[in-house]
């Protein structure tokens, strides 16, 4: 059973009707439909609450990818009560959480075009985010970075998502030439991530709508890790 994603085409939808369609056999609760966010890309899973038809909350403490078939798993806290299979449900997110880590995501989007190095990993969290890079000899400098971010936020640019397919990106090599990151090929389409004018790439994540929701960003500590290797720690201001 493949759950409807509705995160993917809008990642501003709080809550969601939903029917339980499954109890998979480590307890993940499947649902028909969900505006959670299951781990992956750098990004943290959803928490949040499945209300019941009685007004029972069952607490979801994360949201993961699953095998096959199971694309979205709910894994309610320990100990809760599970819903049955052809229930409805209101599925609805830790919303303030979810927000963070849009404006962390969509932040790091744009340490990632205004640094000029290929990114290595990368780590989203409501309070800090970060990405790796690999400068080779270059070196990174902090101010002109912070700099370049703020003003990439101020400018408020346009953020969306589309689906491509592969036959399309063969035909338009710029367009691979033009992305940070090169798509991964063997499913038929990929979503791209646009920042328009500032940055294309494959991504998965829930993004703001346009970079001002970003806010002030601060760039924090840029350890060494390795000869090579910096991670560019961020902050956001409090909105
Ligand atoms: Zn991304």
């Amino acid at each position: 059973m493949i759950t409807e994603e509705l995160f993917r085409t809008d990642s501003y939808l709080k809550e969601c009707d939903a029917r339980v369609v499954g109890i998979n056999d480590r307890g993940g609760i499947i649902l028909d439909r969900t505006v959670f966010y299951p781990t992956g890309g750098g990004q943290p899973g959803d928490t949040g609450v499945l209300v019941r038809e009685n007004r029972d909350e069952i607490r979801i403490a994360t949201t993961i990818k699953g095998d096959g078939d199971e694309n979205v798993i709910h894994v309610a806290v320990e100990g809760s009560a599970m819903p049955a299979p052809g229930e409805t449900v209101t599925a609805r997110l830790d919303w303030d959480r979810r927000y963070a880590h849009m404006r962390m995501h969509t932040c790091l989007h744009l340490l990632c075009a205004a640094v000029p190095f290929g990114v290595t990993g990368g780590k989203i969290g409501a309070d800090k985010s970060s990405l790796d890079f690999d400068i080779g000899d270059g070196n990174l400098d902090k101010p002109a970075i912070e700099a370049e971010i703020n003003r990439l936020v101020a400018a408020d640019r346009p953020v969306g998502a589309r689906w491509v397919d592969e036959s399309e990106l063969d035909a338009n090599p710029d367009l691979v030439r033009t992305m940070s990151v090169q798509p991964p090929r063997g499913s038929g389409s990929v979503r791209l991530l646009e920042i328009s004018d500032v940055d294309l790439q494959p991504c998965g994540g829930t993004h703001l709508a346009r970079t001002g929701e970003v806010g002030r960003v601060e760039v924090g500590k840029i350890e060494n890790k390795g000869k090579r290797n910096r991670r560019v720690n961020v902050t956001l201001a409090a909105m």
